[in-house]
């Protein structure tokens, strides 16, 4: 299983931590640097899709 890192799609920082997970299961993650939240959402395709929430 691949680990890879995970970067904030706003400021682009990896200094980040999980956040628990959406109604959906979806991981969530929230950035220490930018104090956003956003979501880590596992696609079909090859990568890893990030949504940052407002
Ligand atoms: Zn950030």
């Amino acid at each position: 299983m691949q680990n890879s890192v995970v970067s904030c799609p706003k400021c682009g920082s990896t200094n980040i931590y999980k956040n628990g997970h959406d109604k959906y299961g979806n991981q969530q993650y929230f950035c220490k640097d930018c104090k956003r939240t956003f979501r880590l959402v596992h696609s079909k395709k090859t990568q890893a899709l990030l949504f940052p929430l407002s």
